[in-house]
């Protein structure tokens, strides 16, 4: 865990994380559902209303994918604050995913507006993008699949103006400090629960999820590499502190928010 280069090519065998992404584009949404039971659609919405986008706001998501983020701020915005001036350049590696959302958004108000961009690229190098030039950076379910995360953090700090928030929700470990803390207070009760949550987790994402993307997508080992790459991602404590190594600032006191017991968490960096 405390190393901050995850080289997670190699692991798979078509090759590339991009190779992950092509095969499984089209089906990405189904399986996601399939995945997280829809609850991935709760914690998007949870994350969003808590950056809760408004005036005018300069958006950068980046690993968008399929636009989930992106489309989410833009009715954020518009819906709870009117503001029809927020903008999202979403930013992907894969250009069949870009697609995919170009498609949804095509489908929108927000189609062939200043208000939303495509931009293919990598999240390691932003060369598109100029130093201080969002307000805010948004990661989801992306950072995990990036070789060099460490990279990743620098950039996102780069292009961010003075006083720019980044913000990551990503998979992480169940058994989480504060959590684990909690419990430990707590009788006995609750720990064998928390353990009995653990291997349900483990169970579900190891034996249930790469047969069910070998169904519903005909793909097992893309499945199973996404399963592999979230117990290689580092523990909260651990990526909180490489937010800080890249030049965020990051409040003790709310350094992550877990969400469905730290299946799922958000973490939050702003650059001074
Ligand atoms: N953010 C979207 C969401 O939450 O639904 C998509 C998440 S999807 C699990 C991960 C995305 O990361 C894929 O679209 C993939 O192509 C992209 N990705 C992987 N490595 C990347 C990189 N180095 N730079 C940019 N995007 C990358």
């Amino acid at each position: 865990d405390a190393d901050s280069t995850h080289s997670l090519t190699h692991s798979h065998p078509g090759g590339t994380v991009r190779g992950v992404f092509s095969s499984v584009a089209s089906s990405y949404d189904v399986m996601n559902d399939a995945m997280s039971f829809g609850i991935h659609r709760l914690w998007k919405d949870h994350y969003v209303s808590k950056l809760d986008p408004s005036g005018g706001l300069k958006c950068l998501d980046v690993a968008g994918g399929t636009g989930d983020i992106a489309m989410r701020i833009l009715d954020h915005a518009r819906t709870k604050h009117g503001d029809r001036e927020t903008s999202v350049a979403m930013l992907d590696i894969n250009p069949e995913m870009l697609q995919e959302g170009k498609k949804r958004f095509a489908q929108t108000m927000y189609h062939n507006t200043p208000q939303v961009s495509f931009h293919l690229g990598n999240a390691e190098h932003l060369s598109d993008f100029a130093d201080n030039t969002f307000d805010q950076y948004t990661i989801a379910f992306g950072i995990r699949n990036c070789t060099h995360v460490d990279r990743v953090l620098k950039e996102a700090h780069r292009v961010l103006k003075p006083g720019g928030v980044f913000s990551c929700l990503e998979f992480s470990h169940v058994e989480n400090p504060i959590l684990a803390n909690h419990f430990a207070s707590h009788s006995h009760e609750h720990c064998h629960l928390l353990a009995w949550y653990g291997r349900a987790y483990d169970l579900w994402s190891f034996q249930v999820i790469p047969p069910l993307g070998h169904i519903l997508a005909s793909d097992r080992d893309s499945y199973q590499y996404l399963v592999e790459s979230i117990r290689r991602f580092p523990r909260a404590q651990r990526f909180a502190d490489m937010i800080r190594e890249a030049g965020f600032t990051v409040p003790r006191e709310e350094q992550w928010e877990p969400l469905t017991f730290g299946v799922a968490c958000i973490h939050t960096g702003v650059k001074v």
